[in-house]
């Protein structure tokens, strides 16, 4: 499954989250078989309030959310990328993950100790990034001097992947996370950078960890992350763990009740999960019937068969097409039937490209 590592200095408020994280999980384990927990890492539903709608009009018996998971990373200490604290194992850690969650202290609280004696979470942010840079730059310095007496040697594969280990050492060398050159880079080249592994390379997301009082407005720490976060191109949720800790053990009505108090419409968790989702560069398509109404995950632009193969490797190996509704479709002429009255079912064969939302029904040969 897809992974989102969570990440973050000493005291900032990782452990609380993915505590809540878990809670969460735990108490949709019920409902939701197949839902595994380790000990730092946690399987939560993906919540899409689509799926309400959908099974509503199919009639299901059942609703099966679709899942990603969070990761708890602990260990990052200024130096890790030397070796300091859980050095080593923490970058390894974070190697294993496809995204990274990045968890920055926005929350004044004297009992708490900050490692760096103050609050300041865009230099708490640089901190960490540095650890990982001097730690890609340190491998990708080893690595690359054999590429390219490789590629020297008319080497086919060395040549390939020269360029982009280059690419990603001038950025390093200039103080700049590999990431910089993920905006429009060509599908094979971001093959080749995934493929290096390293660290700044993924995507990330910053979680601002604010006191409860500033939960539903912010405060001056989360308006300097969200600002450098936009020159990033990353994307900033706001959230109070501790909240989020409380309301994770609740029932649902006071749960509602809750949140409503201290203004806020739905758990921030819900908000830091389809953030962890889009951040993934996952889409959600459906089934339907009278059984479960299920959520699929797909990466984007994955074609029709690759997205049956989700739901069996059968279904890809025989896809002979995919009946398409679109969600809008689905919803407002109201289920399969009444689609394809409206000519909104549509059949779509090998080449079609799956869009966020689709309801599809496979035909294939077995
Ligand atoms: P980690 O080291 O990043 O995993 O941090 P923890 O989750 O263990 O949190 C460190 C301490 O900060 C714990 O005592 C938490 O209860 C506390 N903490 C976490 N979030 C908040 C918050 O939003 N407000 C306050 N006041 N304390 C928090």
């Amino acid at each position: 499954g897809f992974k989102c590592g969570i990440v973050g200095l000493p005291n900032v408020g990782k452990s609380t989250l993915f505590n809540a994280l878990t809670k969460t999980a735990a108490a949709q384990a019920a409902n939701y078989p197949f839902c595994t927990i380790e000990p730092n890492t946690g399987e939560v539903a993906v919540p899409d309030s689509r799926l309400q709608q959908i099974a509503g009009i199919a009639k299901s018996k059942e609703i099966i959310p679709t899942r990603i998971s969070f990761v708890d990373i602990a260990g990052l200490v200024r130096g890790a990328s030397k070796g300091e604290g859980l050095g080593n194992q923490f970058l390894a850690n974070i190697r294993e993950v496809d995204a990274i969650v990045h968890v920055l202290r926005c929350f004044e609280d004297d009992d708490i100790t900050h490692v760096e004696g103050r609050i300041d979470p865009v230099a708490d942010a640089e901190t960490v990034e540095t650890e990982l840079m001097l730690a890609d730059l340190e491998s990708l310095e080893r690595r690359i001097v054999q590429v390219r007496k490789r590629a020297t040697g008319k080497e086919k594969e060395a040549m390939t992947v020269l360029p982009v280990m280059e690419q990603s050492l001038a950025l390093l060398q200039d103080g700049k996370p590999v990431r910089m050159m993920l905006d429009g880079i060509a599908a094979e080249d971001l093959k080749i950078l995934q493929g290096l592994n390293l660290l700044t390379s993924k995507p990330v997301l910053y979680v601002c960890n604010v006191a409860e009082s500033d939960a539903a407005g912010g405060n001056e720490h989360t308006s300097a992350v969200e600002a450098m976060a936009e020159k990033q191109g990353a994307k900033t949720v706001v959230i109070s763990a501790a909240i989020e800790a409380e309301v994770a053990q609740l029932a649902d009505e006071e749960a509602k009740e809750y949140l409503e108090a201290i203004g806020l419409e739905e758990p921030g968790l819900d908000r830091l999960i389809r953030a962890g989702y889009d951040l993934l560069n996952l889409i959600t398509y459906f089934t339907a019937g009278p059984k479960e109404t299920r959520a699929w995950t797909v990466e984007k632009g994955s074609k029709a068969p690759q997205a049956a193969g989700v739901i069996h490797t059968d279904f890809e190996r025989g896809f002979i097409r995919a009946q398409t509704i679109a969600f809008n479709d689905y919803v407002t002429l109201g289920g399969e039937t009444a689609a394809k009255e409206a000519g909104k079912a549509r059949d779509e064969g090998k080449e079609y490209v799956v869009q966020d939302g689709d309801v599809l029904l496979f035909k294939f040969n077995t």
